[in-house]
């Protein structure tokens, strides 16, 4: 393994045709449904701008919020805030144009809003550009294409990085751990590319490998790069991954935590910013009278998992290609976007890529929707159109997904939380998730 030295500029294939399609995105539009935040340096340009008429004085006293958390930040000082009827934030105008760009200029822009959806990260010696799935068009061309997400080095000059900053999301960068983020990701995406296996047989190769390096590769131990190089030499034979692979297929799991996973999400409605769509499609689907008070009964969760299970099979056996693609693409714009080093090890990372993985299936298989093209013969529906339904469906679920429960620590947090009173050891917890997306 080679450590890089190369200072270099890549970007994700998909930002390259990435243009914001504006109305076009409908309730998609990123001024609406969610919290925009404002960075300070932005909210005291708007105060003295504003404040110099009493017209402004009054937008801004009724429009901008400051936050008052305990825990807000430079980037998170303030927000807008959202007409409580519509959902849109308030400078959106009757045109679907921004009254803060169309008044003040471009240089007015907050950070959040000149920077949506993309992305730029530092990860040691080199800048990736990338997006973020809770756009819609984001979403469509990372997910539904081949090699979307392959980062491809590219000429600075040609990309607009106007707005963006550096977001160095490699803790402690100088440590041994941090210093393979190249190779790691190099392998695991090369696991992820194997073409002829099963997804779930594929993240196996990389749970394994997880738990096989998790006691001396990690940021806080001592390791040397021969021991990570036995590891990898060994795990990349074509022998050991056939094993791997027959014996993930005949393991037999119980599926404790994916229950749990699901009791927990659902029982979270109600406390934040969950999505009310995504849950809408929940209820109808197993036929839930109300779910989110207190912890559904063992029948409730029991009930919705043969049923989820039902409709899984039957859109994998007809659209196999198309939902490998669209997971495997999720997981890679995962580990580049969220790099291993956020966890103590890769066996946590890799908790966290799965459960976010195991929910989004959840959604996505439960979404009504889908009901037309999971009724036997799927009367009435050509394959070109279940082929349309079927992507607007992914590209609602991973949007709403990503605007919401993918980056709320609090959900992800009490769903292991709850799973580490089972005592469940982690690799066996990774296991039930993957077989739970089978
Ligand atoms: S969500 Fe994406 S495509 Fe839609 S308006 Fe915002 S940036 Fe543009």
């Amino acid at each position: 393994m080679n450590k890089s030295k190369k200072l270099d500029f890549f970007s994700a294939n998909y930002m390259r045709d990435f243009h914001c399609i504006g109305q076009a995105c409908g309730e998609g539009n990123c001024c609406h449904g969610w919290q925009i935040t404002i960075d300070e340096s932005s909210f005291k340009k708007f105060k003295k701008i504003m404040e110099k008429t009493s017209e402004g004085r009054e937008i801004f006293k009724g429009r901008i919020k400051k936050n008052r958390s305990n825990i807000k930040g430079e980037q998170s000082f303030a927000s807008f805030v959202m007409n409580q009827k519509t959902g849109y934030c308030q400078f959106f105008d009757e045109q679907g144009l921004c009254e803060i760009h169309g008044n003040y200029g471009e240089e007015y822009l907050c950070n959040t809003c000149r920077a949506y959806p993309r992305k730029l990260n530092l990860f040691l010696d080199r800048q990736e550009y990338s997006g973020v799935l809770s756009c819609p068009e984001v979403a469509r061309l990372c997910l539904l294409q081949k090699d979307s997400t392959d980062m491809q080095s590219a000429d600075l000059q040609s990309f607009d990085l106007n707005g963006l900053y550096d977001s160095n999301t490699t803790k402690n960068p100088h440590s041994a751990y941090a210093s393979y983020i190249h190779d790691i990701r190099n392998i695991l995406n090369q696991f992820l590319s194997i073409s002829d296996l099963p997804l779930s047989s594929r993240l196996f190769f990389i749970c394994y490998l997880a738990n096989r390096t998790a006691p001396f590769f990690n940021s806080g131990g001592q390791f040397t790069e021969e021991q990570l190089g036995i590891e990898v030499d060994r795990i990349t034979t074509p022998e050991i991954l056939g094993e791997l692979h027959q014996g993930y297929q005949g393991l037999e799991t119980d599926l404790q935590v994916p229950l749990q996973l699901i009791d927990a999400i659902l029982t979270s409605k109600g406390q934040g910013s969950l999505p009310p769509a995504l849950f809408q499609s929940v209820i109808e689907t197993y036929g839930l009278a109300e779910i989110g008070q207190d912890s559904n009964s063992d029948n409730d969760i029991s009930k919705i998992l043969s049923l989820y299970a039902l409709r899984r099979n039957k859109l994998q056996q007809r659209f196999n290609e198309k939902l490998d693609l669209v997971f495997t693409n999720f997981c890679k714009h995962h580990i580049s976007s969220c790099p291993y080093t956020e966890s103590t090890n890769l066996l946590l990372a890799m908790q966290a890529l799965l459960a976010r993985t195991t929910t989004a299936a959840f959604f996505l298989y439960s979404h009504t929707r889908l009901d037309p093209l999971i009724a036997e013969g799927a009367p009435g529906v050509t394959q070109e159109e279940a082929e349309k339904i079927l992507d607007d469906v992914i590209v609602e679920v991973f949007y709403r997904f990503s605007r919401t429960l993918e980056h709320d620590k609090n959900i992800w947090d009490k769903v292991f939380c709850d799973t580490d009173k089972a005592n469940l050891a982690t690799f066996a917890l990774l296991t039930q998730l993957l077989k739970f997306m089978d």
